[in-house]
């Protein structure tokens, strides 16, 4: 076999971002033999590329033929054979008849689902490329005794997922398993008025989230961008009312202008305290979708003025459905 040089246009098919290294083309230690398997690696580090392209001390570069990083772009390092697995207990998993990837990685932190998504993907698309079954990706440590990379990988689920990517490319795999809900966290921030014999809905003025799913800040509406099944969490505090008196909190269904009222979701009486005070948690389960908005209102049919405190918040926690 000579020099791999469709690795690249291999690893566009993921979908995932390539560069290539300059030189890749010829980097080796002469031309790769055999493609019979693949080999998963963790570098031990991080931002170390170079090390992968150009080698340590005792050992030349290229090291192995991809460097992934962590961010889930694909660096294809060289088209020959790279030192990345010898001694190795398995024939086809020898530096001569396998591809390496290393993967940048210290060797103990958690790995990010996208890189972890694209390592899949690029095993596949290899598999697909040299007509291998997804038995024939390998943990390092599976063909090296001694080896532990690359760390807290599952390789049976991992050639699982490689599996079902070689017949379906594009198949997403680890999202459709996983159903970790998208946590959304809102607060007041500042006191809110809710007038006598009138009502309120709660503006969130902060929000809490790496990546919001779709819904208004600084705004009363909660909304979800496609469908989705919420659990939510309002913890209310309001003061300023008879002691005794009795208003209501409710979690509150819109159409998606919010100028039509839907349903109460939950909708519950609480009576305040001898310091005039309600401090409440009314939570729910519902379904959201583009169609309709969620808010959180306070119904107080008292003659007093009151307050909502800015130290009222809410958490929502949307799965797929
Ligand atoms: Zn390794």
């Amino acid at each position: 076999m000579p020099w791999l040089t469709q690795l690249a246009s291999v690893a566009r098919k993921t979908g995932y971002p390539v560069t290539e290294v300059g030189g890749w083309k010829t980097r080796g230690h002469g031309p790769q033999q055999a493609v019979q398997g693949v080999v998963c690696h963790h570098t031990a580090g991080w931002n170390d590329r170079h090390i992968v392209v150009n080698g340590r001390p005792g050992l030349d570069g290229p090291l192995s033929h991809f460097w992934l990083q962590h961010t889930g772009r694909i660096w294809v390092v060289a088209a020959g054979r790279c030192w990345h697995n010898a001694p190795s207990t398995s024939s086809q998993h020898m530096n001569s008849t396998s591809i390496g990837i290393e993967a940048e990685n210290d060797g103990k932190t958690a790995w990010p689902q996208v890189q972890l998504d694209a390592y899949e993907a690029l095993c596949a698309e290899l598999c697909r490329e040299f007509g291998l079954p997804a038995s024939r990706v390998k943990a390092h440590r599976e063909v090296n005794t001694g080896k532990p990379d690359p760390h807290s990988i599952n390789m049976t689920t991992f050639r699982g997922h490689v599996a079902a990517l070689i017949t379906h490319p594009g198949t997403p795999t680890r999202q459709e398993e996983d159903d970790v809900p998208e946590v959304i966290s809102l607060g007041a921030g500042e006191d809110q008025d809710v007038p006598a014999s009138g009502e309120m809905a709660v503006s969130w003025h902060t929000e809490y989230a790496d990546d919001p799913p779709g819904h208004s800040a600084d705004g009363v509406a909660i909304m979800a961008a496609t469908a989705r099944w919420c659990i939510v969490d309002g913890l209310v505090k309001v003061r300023g009312l008879k002691p005794g008196s009795e208003i209501d909190v409710a979690w509150s269904r819109y159409d998606r202008d919010g100028k039509e009222f839907d349903d109460n979701a939950w909708r519950l009486s609480f009576r305040a305290d001898v310091n005039g005070r309600v401090e409440t948690s009314v939570g729910g389960q519902f379904a959201l979708n583009s169609k309709n908005q969620l808010r959180l209102r306070v119904i107080n049919p008292t003659s007093s003025d009151a307050v909502v405190e800015k130290v009222t918040m809410a958490k929502i926690s949307m799965f797929k459905r």
